[in-house]
């Protein structure tokens, strides 16, 4: 072993571990804080957390010893494979993103039960590892697939980059020497050697490793996974892949990182790829590279991104569609797709520090990241429609679902990759929350809990933020740690609050506008700096050029995308019979957002077009209700239904 402890953050004096967290670049513009410099303690995300911890993660355990997939590294150990394999060709990486989530888990509190099944389930992976340091259950073995045989669609180093992630993980948390991060340098060692400037001149279909080598390379300080990042983010986009039915797009062999425009292809993989090529660009100073990827953001954001900030509308090959091709019930917005982008978007924010990539960051994590798992932790959406037309059936409780098909949110998948990426994200959730630079603290988003960070002089921050948001929008952040020198506290006021915001600070309060807000100050215990956001249920319009929802308008408050779930309107049988009066502004009610609604029956025609488009004589007898919406993020927790974002405007040819 080689490992430069000296990079590794040692394990605190008293034993608890410290410094976890997703992403470290060695010189960015801002700092991304550990685990345990940031607490959340109440509120939404604590929810969330605790659901994870409790429901989610037992879940997946179940179902990766229940499916076989777990077994399967068991059966690898014992020459049972290929007869006793189970899974699809990526299963073993939804272990590794297990272990991963159990990694955070572990990371912020101690757990002895977990760690104990932690280290149980690592013991079964490094028996399964060959002597050269390969590990994957699907290739290699007679009467498998030869290794590497598969590059477009076999996942093999797909699967390393997340036992590399786990790994990464592990050693952050403060265990550098454990099992599984021998296992994975030792496969990350073997991919060095076959796919080195020497070896085999390809890339996986599915990017991920190249991210994970990145971070493997963060803490180790081993250079030449460095350069293997660099060898697989330059060979793509040169056509080194075969061309598949979905075109070279599909994985983005279509074009080099360095020269695209925007992402494209399948969704998932070109956000991990985007997000490694961040990754490598921060760690060789390569502004050329990171500013390409920032570019190809800002277009997929403007003109390829759903309210919801989901990505990826075609069902067909789970990819990016054209510009502004945004069918709401067609849209597929994978869970895995979201998970990505606050990846990618993280990553971008803390190289330029510009608060649109926390935005995005907010936006998905309330709208796509926390709409896949059930209210009780044992159902997940894999697609996130953003219109559902029919009631469908419950999908089945024993056996895994398709993965698009289910009308509610279903136990497993065929492909089961969305659960354990939410797992993982929600565990290590607090990283996402705060920042630190030479100057001082930025808060991002908000819940209630602590920050702390102690500079390079030696000199404590602290603070305690107390907050109902995203319910409320007054955010109370109060200074408890002394200081001898100013330094600067930031706000990010989201890019939605366009008007209304205020800050008040030593008293004084002025309005703000969406944005960064910065206080520098000699801040003492007890100082408080207060930030008011405007919560109203606000109408929001799509851009002209998004045809699928033009003349329909969608509510929004804070940073929750409301939606319309036919189990709040008795009255219809569907949804689609309502049209919006958007004479009236929705309101809030009771703690609930209410959107003022015409009822119309739905008559077919025979033809459904027609010279007037088939509007109805105006009927002073048709029903006006104000009609209840939810957060889109809890539709389908009660029963079957239908629901939608987007609202038809009560207006002509509507
Ligand atoms: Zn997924």
């Amino acid at each position: 072993m080689t490992t430069d402890t000296a990079r590794l953050q040692p394990l605190r004096a008293d034993g608890a571990p410290t410094a976890g967290r997703p992403v470290a670049p060695r010189a960015a513009r801002l700092r991304p804080l550990s685990l345990t410099d940031v607490r959340i303690t109440a509120g939404y995300w604590a929810e969330l957390q605790h659901r994870n911890q409790s429901a989610i993660l037992p879940h997946i355990d179940r179902w990766l010893e229940r499916t076989g997939w777990l077994a399967n590294f068991d059966a690898a150990r014992e020459h049972r494979l290929p007869v006793d394999r189970r899974g699809r060709e990526f299963s073993d990486s939804e272990v590794y993103k297990f272990l991963e989530a159990m990694v955070w888990e572990l990371g912020r509190r101690p757990d002895p039960a977990l760690q104990q099944r932690y280290d149980a389930i690592v013991a079964r992976i490094a028996a399964a590892q060959e002597p050269d340091g390969y590990v994957n259950t699907k290739f290699g073995r007679p009467g498998q697939q030869p290794r590497w045989s598969d590059l477009e669609m076999g996942h093999e180093l797909y699967c390393i980059g997340f036992l590399l992630q786990a790994a990464v993980a592990r050693a952050r948390t403060g265990h550098p020497e454990d099992l599984l991060v021998e296992v994975a340098r030792r496969a990350a060692d073997l991919v060095c050697e076959v796919f080195g400037e020497d070896g085999i001149g390809s890339v996986d279909g599915h990017p991920e490793i190249e991210s994970a080598l990145v971070e493997l390379y963060r803490v180790t300080g081993e250079a030449r996974y460095l350069e293997q990042a660099r060898l697989f983010i330059d060979r793509r986009g040169h056509h080194v892949l075969k061309e598949i039915e979905f075109g070279r797009e599909y994985f983005q062999d279509d074009i080099p990182v360095r020269d695209a425009e925007v992402l494209r292809g399948h969704a998932v993989r070109a956000l991990y790829l985007a997000a490694g090529a961040v990754d490598l660009a921060d760690e060789s100073d390569d502004v050329v590279l990171r500013e390409a990827v920032a570019r190809q953001w800002q277009r997929t954001v403007a003109r390829r991104t759903y309210l919801t900030g989901g990505m990826g509308s075609r069902h067909q090959d789970e990819a990016f569609a054209e510009d502004f091709v945004l069918p709401p019930d067609r849209a597929y917005s994978e869970t895995c797709a979201g998970v990505a982008s606050v990846m990618l978007a993280w990553r971008l924010l803390l190289s330029e520090g510009d608060p649109a990539y926390a935005d995005l960051i907010e936006r998905t994590l309330f709208n796509v990241i926390s709409t896949s798992p059930a209210s009780d932790g044992e159902a997940f959406f894999y697609a996130n429609t953003l219109h559902r037309r029919e009631l469908g059936s419950p999908p089945d409780a024993d056996r895994p679902s398709v993965r698009a098909a289910a009308s509610l949110r279903a136990p497993w998948f065929e492909v089961s990759c969305c659960p354990t990426n939410v797992a993982r994200t929600l565990a290590s959730l607090t990283a996402y929350v705060a920042t630190a630079d030479d100057d001082g603290l930025q808060l991002h988003q908000y819940a209630s809990g602590t920050v702390s960070h102690t500079r390079v002089d030696g000199q404590e921050l602290q603070l305690t933020v107390t907050t109902d948001y995203p319910y409320d929008g007054l955010i109370r952040v109060r200074i408890d740690s002394r200081a001898d020198q100013p330094w600067s506290l930031s706000l990010r006021v989201p890019g939605w609050a366009t008007q209304g915001a205020s800050v008040t600070v030593g008293g004084d309060t002025r309005p703000v506008n969406a944005g960064v807000i910065t206080e520098r100050r000699l801040w003492q215990p007890g100082d408080e700096v207060i930030l008011r956001l405007p919560m109203n249920a606000r109408f929001t319009y799509p851009d002209a050029r998004i045809d699928a929802v033009r003349g329909c308008v969608a509510v929004e408050r804070g940073p929750l995308v409301m939606a319309l779930e036919s189990v709040d309107v008795p009255e219809t049988a569907s949804v689609d019979q309502l049209r919006v009066d958007a004479s009236e502004p929705p309101r809030l009610i009771g703690g609930q957002v209410v959107v003022r609604c015409r009822i119309r029956a739905s008559t077919d025609h025979g033809w459904p077009y027609s010279a007037d488009g088939h509007q109805p004589e105006p009927d002073q007898t048709m029903k006006t209700a104000d009609i209840p919406l939810v957060p889109y993020h809890a539709w389908a927790n009660r029963g079957p239904s239908t629901m939608r974002v987007w609202l038809p405007l009560d207006a002509p040819h509507t």
